[in-house]
């Protein structure tokens, strides 16, 4: 089985409501799909995570310019040899960023590939599965123009309540003053039992963050994400200990060593990579090495694609919670809840909650078929 052609699909489409976060307004939502085809006639699918406002042409013009003419004629089975080629190809204008959101788009369709091949779904190849099912939290609450808060937010919230979930993620950063009264009044709304968490997306200082997080500490948050700025090490490991709720971030860190000096400064409570972004499969599995012996849990970011959606349930199965134990704390699944054409169209029937938890598909591969006809409406 030798890699005979390499399909990349940026794919993009506008919002209905365009919404806000503390880092921009999103008038699109974006996505780089990876086709890999063998010679033998297999097809494996990957996913390079577009962030927020990111352009999906950046890391299709990696792996278009530069991965191509590593990957043809290779052995997909060589998914860790083609990993380090890729990485040390790009290394001089590389390491993080778009470069590692494609090389992670790659080795997620290399993955899928060696799935299909020999008929496993990816959580079997990557040492099996330590759950069979996961809780999501949605993510969402994301503003609008001319939008009421907090009252919107609380019409939200009940939302997600009567969906089913047992915990959601606010979106704040806008300004430590609103953020506390925002984040009371959700607590209040809901009640003491909800689990929250809020996101930040690295709106400020440590002094600001300091503030909002004393003035928060009665809502009792599971965590607070992407406070500070993504390089502020020293920043987080001083939150981390003045908060008693969980600090987290990691959605802008790439491979494991990017993730090697936060593990070993223990800056973190919790790290977030994602499958998409941060390394694929085969890097993930040493992130997630590397905090086991750091005894830092993880629970990654997800924001793409259904087919992000489905690889990342794969890597989630095959995570161990930390510690193992009788109660376990076990990792989530960060699902989503913007309106969104990838998340569902383009795997068919989608992948959906059913009494509060997630499946992890057991089919070959990431586990879900892809609709070539949703891939071409959207082609950028
Ligand atoms: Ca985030």
């Amino acid at each position: 089985m030798k890699i005979s052609e390499v399909r990349v699909h940026p794919i993009s489409v506008p919002l209905e409501t365009p919404f806000y976060f503390s880092q921009g307004w999103v008038h699109q939502r974006s996505s780089v799909i990876i086709e890999l085809i063998t010679d033998d006639g297999q097809t494996g699918w990957g996913e390079s995570l577009c962030h927020g406002l990111q352009p999906p042409q950046i890391a299709a013009a990696f792996i278009e310019q530069v991965f191509r003419s590593i990957l043809i004629g290779a052995d997909p089975f060589d998914v860790e040899l083609l990993w380090e080629r890729m990485y040390n190809t790009t290394q001089p204008y590389g390491q993080g960023g778009a470069a590692v959101n494609a090389i992670s788009g790659v080795d997620i369709a290399l993955w899928d590939l060696i799935g299909r091949s020999v008929g496993k779904p990816i959580h079997k190849l990557i040492g099996g599965a330590f759950r069979a099912e996961v809780q999501p939290y949605a993510t969402g609450f994301y503003r609008i123009e001319n939008g009421n808060y907090p009252a919107d937010a609380i019409v939200e919230a009940k939302s997600y309540i009567d969906a089913g979930f047992k915990a959601f993620k606010l979106k704040i950063g806008f300004g430590v003053d609103e953020d506390i009264a925002f984040i009371n009044a959700i607590r209040d709304a809901v009640g003491p039992e909800m689990r929250i968490m809020a996101d930040a997306n690295s709106a400020y200082s440590v002094g600001s963050a300091r503030r909002l997080i004393d003035a928060t500490r009665g809502a009792n948050l599971y965590f607070y994400e992407e406070l500070l700025a993504p390089e502020d090490l020293k920043g987080y490991r001083e939150l981390k200990g003045f908060s008693s709720s969980r600090i987290a971030a990691g959605e802008q860190l790439f491979g494991k060593q990017g993730y090697a000096p936060w593990l070993e400064a223990r800056a973190l409570d919790l790290i977030q990579p994602d499958l998409c972004s941060s390394g694929g499969f085969s890097e993930l599995k040493k992130i997630a090495a590397l905090a086991q012996a750091a005894h830092t849990p993880m629970i990654p970011h997800v924001w793409g694609s259904g087919i992000g959606l489905a690889a990342s349930l794969q890597f989630i199965a095959a995570l161990p919670s930390l510690p193992l134990t009788l109660n376990l704390v076990e990792p989530m699944l960060e699902f989503d809840r913007s309106s969104h054409p990838f998340r569902r169209e383009l795997i068919f029937d989608g992948i959906e909650m059913q009494n509060g938890k997630v499946q992890i598909p057991a089919g070959p591969g990431i586990g879900v078929e892809v609709n070539r006809e949703v891939l071409e409406q959207y082609r950028v």
